[in-house]
């Protein structure tokens, strides 16, 4: 039998829970803040941890394009329908400026 270990692990923080999902696998990210007042960011499913002033470090809205950084759009949003498919609370949507869509629509008239 192994024994459990005595101390608790380094990771036992005080994790806020953010309305922020990973860029990377969509999990729900966390925040603490050090001794320093620094953030850390950390992704609750995979683990990935980083330091930055926002979630913007670690979540789907920080998502840049090339070389120029682009923002790439996308932002975490609360789920506006949850089903047995995607249950997550937050989602990351690619969010579309309405001018843009209103020009298209001009573009190609119905009649
Ligand atoms: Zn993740
Ligand atoms: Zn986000």
């Amino acid at each position: 039998m192994v024994a459990p270990p005595k101390k608790a692990p380094p990771e036992e923080f005080s994790w806020r829970i953010t309305k922020h999902v990973c860029r990377a696998c969509m999990g729900r990210v966390l925040m603490r803040e050090t001794f320093e007042g620094r953030r850390v960011y950390r992704c609750s499913n995979c683990g990935i941890e980083r330091e930055g002033r926002s979630e913007l470090a670690l979540c789907c809205c920080g998502i840049r394009f090339g070389k120029a950084q682009r923002d790439a759009g996308i932002r975490c949003l609360p789920n506006p329908m949850r089903t047995p498919e995607c249950m997550s609370e937050i989602i990351a949507q690619e969010v579309v400026h309405s001018n843009q869509l209103r020009r298209r629509e001009e573009a190609q008239p119905d009649e």
